[in-house]
């Protein structure tokens, strides 16, 4: 745990204290608001600003920013929604980071070691430590094809060749079938450092997950040619064998002694969950979310600006979660609670959304619907929504009646579907939450696309880019209808959301 954050989240918890003894919440003479539009770019401004240092989980721009979105929550009139008096408001998620630490490699043919140089081969494991002794290789041909059965895997290192430019899929099949470990010969495109670069991002995980202790390792093609040497046998032997149609799984007369291990650093993180309470109890909730991660300071080591402020992800579905809140605590009192959830750590892997699930404030099967709001401000005003997740709960004819009403067009999302993995939604999706995100974005593929493709996670999706608050206002104000039309039992009994 990094003691930094305990204290500034004791500051936090300190200052917000005070305030949650004041009866009756933010005072009444507010002043006059400026339009939904300013207020929307008024967050943006401040939680993409170099300021916040791209809001990366355990860093001081979390602090900055829970502290600048608790206030605002509170200001707005909803109560801590943790249901968990120890930590009002800011529901702790712990992550482990586990980068590489070492990484070893011998072979022996026939009992005598085969040389191969330590620089050729890297070693990484999903747990703290692996070893597979003295394992046969078993060679299974390229990156895409068939999975051999348990019996032939266990015991054994599965050897393949480099397939799909680094698509890991067969890799974690072969793995998930029972072999020891799995070594794939790199085919040139990729080099062991930007395999091992490319593991350093995603070696994140609940403390609480089992993370199992997957070996799986990376050969250069000259540590393969070395390591055939006498075999009899080549690396063209081996492509050209895996390129038959007829090709079957073949034991080499080589086995490997492999190992890995990680180094572990814990991450204090969390959650922000706010609520405005229903007046009608045990009705079910709603429940709107949004990501408050990016990616903090990640951009090249020589660039002039390295702070990925995340603008549009997520700063703007931050923005309109906020004021979705704003609208819905000034109206008239829903029957069901409606929650507010500003996750952490969804671009580690949608953890705080895992966690949330994993341990939620509410028993889980109380939620008849969950919005998530996903990098929101590309469509400008006046563009049609999709609902990315169409089709995988039954909130989908209820959303277009709430729509219809709102005057607001839903389009055909099948292609906008394609993203649905890449958010939140699915992680609450895994633990039966109906979530969908609707969403302006994906109406116009091609301009998100654009996004993805450019400034997406990168130090340009700042306040320099064209961001529009216009399409993030009309998303506020359809978000706001369906947490309404969700949060009322006659609209939408419980049995029938589910
Ligand atoms: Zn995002």
């Amino acid at each position: 745990m990094n003691r930094g954050m305990a204290a500034i989240f004791r500051c936090i918890q300190g200052a917000l204290a005070p305030l949650l003894l004041l009866a009756g919440g933010p005072a009444l003479s507010a002043p006059r608001e400026a339009p939904l539009e300013a207020r929307l770019r008024a967050h943006v401004e401040v939680l993409a600003s170099d300021d916040f240092e791209g809001r990366e989980p355990g860093t001081e721009g979390e602090a900055k920013t829970l502290r600048y979105l608790g206030k605002q929550w509170f200001d707005i009139g909803l109560v801590s929604g943790t249901n968990d008096p120890g930590n009002e408001w800011f529901a702790p998620v712990t992550l482990v980071a586990r980068e590489p630490a070492s990484s070893s490699a011998q072979f022996a043919r026939k009992g005598r070691r085969q040389y191969v140089p330590k620089a050729a081969v890297l070693m990484l494991t999903s747990g703290n430590r692996s070893l597979v002794k003295d394992a046969p290789l078993l060679f299974v041909g390229k990156g895409r094809g068939p999975v051999p059965d348990r019996s032939e895997l266990a015991g054994r290192v599965a050897l393949l060749l480099d397939g799909d430019g680094g698509d890991s899929s067969r890799q974690d099949a072969l793995l998930a079938a029972g072999a020891s470990a799995v070594l794939t010969v790199l085919d040139g495109d990729r080099s062991l450092d930007s395999v091992a670069a490319r593991r350093k991002r995603s070696g994140y995980a609940l403390a609480d997950d089992n993370v199992g202790g997957d070996l799986e390792g990376f050969i250069t093609q000259e540590g393969m040619i070395r390591l055939l040497q006498g075999s009899g046998m080549t690396l063209a032997d081996l492509e050209r064998k895996a390129g038959r149609p007829e090709f079957v799984p073949e034991v080499l007369d080589i086995t490997g002694t492999l190992e890995a291990t990680t180094r572990e650093t814990k991450i204090r993180t969390y959650n922000l969950i706010g609520k405005l309470p229903g007046r009608k109890r045990d009705s079910g909730a709603v429940l709107l979310l949004a990501h408050w991660d990016a990616f903090g300071i990640c951009g090249d080591e020589t660039a002039e600006d390295r702070i990925c402020n995340g603008a549009i992800d997520n700063a703007s579905g931050i923005a309109v979660l906020t004021e979705a809140a704003r609208i819905l605590a000034r109206g008239p009192r829903p029957e069901r609670d409606i929650y507010f959830l500003a996750t952490t750590s969804e671009e580690l892997g949608l953890l705080g959304a895992h966690a949330f699930a994993e341990n939620p404030p509410l028993p889980i099967n109380q939620i008849v619907a969950a919005f998530n709001i996903d990098s929101i401000a590309i469509a400008p005003r006046g563009s049609p929504a999709v609902i990315v997740g169409k089709g995988l709960t039954s909130l989908d004819s209820r959303i277009a009646a709430v729509a219809k009403r709102e005057k607001r067009k839903i389009v055909d999302s099948s292609e906008a579907n394609a993203y649905v993995k890449r958010q939140d939604g699915w992680a609450l999706l895994q633990h039966d939450i109906p979530t969908v995100m609707v969403t302006s974005a994906y109406a116009d593929l091609a301009k998100m696309e654009a996004f993805f493709e450019g400034d997406y996670h990168r130090p340009s999706d700042d306040l320099k880019r064209p961001i529009e608050f216009g399409g993030a206002a009309d998303d506020v104000l359809l978000h706001v209808a369906l947490a309404r039309w969700f949060a009322d039992t006659r609209k939408v009994p419980s049995a029938a959301a589910k």
